[in-house]
């Protein structure tokens, strides 16, 4: 399959910032197809803007969060129908951020995500344990009820793309060793595998402190489909130093 390379801008970028990093993107990837494919998701209010940017180049759109319902009195919401509308055919949802900050269940992560595909969008949906979780030794029962809560049964291969990002290894630094990576998409292959069908197929990103230097290590991994990168995504070179490290 071929592996996706996603920046996640979070809440960084002015006008003028994500103008200038899409466009290098767009020059990088005018001159060579890296083997995978690439996804910008910068905020909401830039949408339009970077969509315009990208135009006729094989760089692809994202969002970082939907709302769960399509319209209505929900002041301050972004739907997934206007998403799809603003040229997006990706959404995050589930991020560790939004979980933590914004009381994110895995019931209302699996109602966005059923909003994301009625409106033809990709979920990328996130799975990961904090540092307590993985000191309990809980790290696989952790990300394994997330995925089932978050991930709705009728999701697929070509509308799903999970992403296992450890929450204290999130702009942090720190990385998981490869075993450790293995361990849990390995796990995560196999649920993928016993309750959605085309589980062989969907890919699995790994998530937390990518970095130039140690994209080409976790992006070997079997079962490590591509990457979600926070940090390291904004900048041209460092993203596209992680987009060549396969
Ligand atoms: C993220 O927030 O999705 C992420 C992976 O961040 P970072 O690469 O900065 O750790």
């Amino acid at each position: 399959m071929r592996p996706l390379i996603a920046g996640n801008w979070k809440m960084n970028t002015l006008r003028a910032d994500g103008s200038a990093l899409v466009a290098g993107l767009v020059e990088q990837r005018s001159r060579k197809d890296p083997g995978c494919d690439i996804l910008v998701c910068p905020p909401f209010i830039s949408l339009g803007l970077i969509e315009d940017i990208i135009s006729g180049s094989p760089i692809l759109l994202g969002a970082q969060d939907c709302h769960k319902e399509e319209f209505g009195a929900y002041t301050g919401g972004i739907s997934a129908a206007m998403l799809s509308d603003a040229g997006c055919g990706f959404v995050i949802l589930g991020h560790s951020e939004r979980r933590a900050q914004n009381y994110e269940t895995d019931l209302l992560v699996s109602q966005k995500v059923s909003a994301a595909h009625a409106n033809d969008l990709v979920s990328i949906v996130c799975v990961g344990e904090t540092l307590i979780d993985r000191d309990a030794g809980s790290t696989l029962s952790v990300v394994e009820e997330q995925l089932l809560g978050s991930v709705p049964k009728n999701a697929n291969a070509k509308n799903t793309i999970i992403a296992y990002e450890p929450v204290w290894a999130i702009g942090t630094g720190k990385t998981p060793t490869t075993m450790q990576i293995t361990e849990v998409h390995d796990h995560l292959r196999v649920l993928l595998e016993n309750h959605f069908a085309e589980g062989g197929g969907f890919r699995i990103l790994y998530g937390g402190s990518m970095n130039s230097s140690n994209a080409g290590e976790i992006l070997s991994v079997k079962n490590v489909n591509g990457g979600l990168v926070g940090g390291a995504s904004l900048t041209v070179k460092d993203f596209w130093a992680i987009c060549t490290s396969f």
